[in-house]
């Protein structure tokens, strides 16, 4: 948890926003499509703070940087289905994903996967652990690899792949994932948790993304950053109550403590946002090691240099680092 972040875009554009948000905390609901915004303000249920562990400044001098391998070869992105809506298929082209220890932690405490679930859906998702020596890294893998193994059961038990349908089937594999997370740290007496984002995208041009906690979910389109996802964390909330200003936020001491996170309570409220996307749009996933040392700008920039994702994601690591890589970085990169 890097403890100076970025609130470039706190706030969506509304009107032509290709995102719709469904705010609904309710695990069963189905919510229609509609220009709702999101209601970030604590409605009551969610006031845990979790407090992340405080980066470790003399662990920079032992720590060398290293970087985790990929959960997949390199050849396993030729698996990719091709087709409209999920990107070329083609070794490197389509997805990349990477993550990266950092240059001042001593354990990478993210997680990350993606996998076509079927012939038409693939799933995305970048998680986050927190608790340092309480196992936040066995947090994010048991939420990312709960999150899949519930999505994929639940998607071969569907044969509607319509918007309800859908959103509900992440919205209730996130869920599994957090109790999963909720039931392991009961069992072994840890106040583990992580933040867990994903992006469900169909072919048919709709992706479907989930969100619990301060990693992000953009949509670059026309070169253009856009945030879908909302941060649950302490200074976004502040900031967007007016109370404090972006660049406050940037350097604020509390800028680590989650207001929401995956393994914190039993029912945890997720934030769903449908998107139409694109052909020629990219969704990015990523923790808050990448996106707290870098501006949208210069993530833009490096975007638009770099239309193979795995190049992207490799220059991006290698920025994060640049600018002091205070935090474990991970990301994924669909183009579609
Ligand atoms: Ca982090």
């Amino acid at each position: 948890m890097a403890t100076t972040k970025k609130q470039e875009t706190p706030t969506k554009p509304e009107g032509a926003d290709p995102v719709d948000v469904d705010d609904s905390a309710d695990a069963e609901a189905t919510v229609g499509d509609s220009d709702d915004t999101a209601a970030p303000a604590d409605d009551g249920d969610e006031d845990t703070l979790v407090l992340q562990e405080p980066m470790n400044p003399d662990a920079a001098l032992a720590a060398p940087t290293v970087e985790a391998p990929a959960p997949f070869p390199d050849d396993s992105l030729d698996a990719m289905p091709g087709g409209s809506g999920l990107g070329a298929p083609g070794k490197g082209f389509g997805v990349g994903g990477l993550t990266d220890v950092g240059r001042v932690r001593e354990l990478n405490e993210d997680n990350w996967h993606w996998e076509p679930l079927n012939g038409d859906t693939a799933l995305y998702a970048v998680a986050d652990g927190m608790g340092g020596h309480d196992r936040g890294e066995v947090a994010s893998q048991v939420a990312v690899e709960t999150l899949f193994d519930s999505a994929r059961l639940r998607l071969e038990a569907i044969s509607e792949r319509d918007v309800p349908t859908l959103r509900k089937l992440l919205r209730e594999a996130m869920q599994t994932a957090n109790r999963a997370v909720v039931t392991m740290g009961e069992q072994q007496d840890s106040n583990m948790g992580t933040t867990l984002c994903s992006a469900l995208v169909h072919k048919d041009a709709d992706a479907y993304i989930a969100n619990v906690g301060d990693s992000r979910v953009y949509l670059v389109r026309k070169g253009e950053l856009q945030q879908v996802s909302q941060d649950h964390s302490l200074v976004a909330y502040l900031v967007q109550l007016g109370e404090l200003t972006e660049e406050e936020a940037r350097n604020h001491p509390s800028g680590n403590i989650l207001v929401r996170s995956i393994g914190s309570v039993p029912e945890v409220e997720i934030d769903l946002f449908h998107v139409a996307v694109e052909k020629g749009d990219r969704i990015l996933l990523c923790s808050d090691g990448l996106w707290g040392e870098i501006t949208d700008h210069d993530m833009e920039s490096i975007l638009a240099a770099n239309p193979n994702p795995q190049d992207a994601c490799r220059v991006l690591v290698d920025t994060a680092n640049a600018n002091g890589g205070r935090d474990n970085s991970t990301l994924v990169l669909i183009n579609i």
